[in-house]
């Protein structure tokens, strides 16, 4: 019997140059230029302004753990424990993901700590993005 998966994304016509960037291991977020305001999740328009002027651009994949919570009671296709993140990316936007590569113990992990992207290939077709610390 196949062992049960986490569900996927299902990509829309406004995240799927999201998704087909994480193939390529590059991260996109979209930039409103009016504004100037950045942000995630990808949306054809501008959350700040309402401005349909916006262009995606390729984000670091740095940033600071914005938040976290570890996760002891694992949805199904999860294994438990686990560690969901929100990220604050460099370039301003949160993402919510998983932080990976380190231990799920809250001695381990602290707001604000340096992380950046790891890009998971969950499958032939979709690599998601996950964050780990940077050592510093
Ligand atoms: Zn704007």
């Amino acid at each position: 019997m196949p062992a049960s998966r986490a569900p996927l994304p299902q990509p829309t016509p406004e995240s799927q140059p999201f998704f087909d960037a994480l193939k390529q291991r590059r991260l996109l977020i979209q930039r409103c230029t009016d504004c100037g305001n950045a942000y995630y999740y990808p949306r054809p328009f501008c959350p700040a302004c309402l401005s349909s002027e916006v262009e995606w651009e390729q984000a670091s994949g740095r940033g600071t753990l914005y938040s976290f919570v570890i996760n002891h009671r694992a949805a199904p296709g999860f294994v438990a424990p686990y560690i969901i993140a929100v990220v604050e990316l460099d370039e301003g936007p949160r993402m919510m993901s998983n932080l990976v590569h380190v231990e799920p113990d809250p001695e381990m992990v602290h707001c604000e700590m340096p992380v950046e992207i790891v890009f998971d290939d969950v499958d032939d077709d979709f690599t998601l993005p996950r964050f780990r610390p940077i050592d510093s």
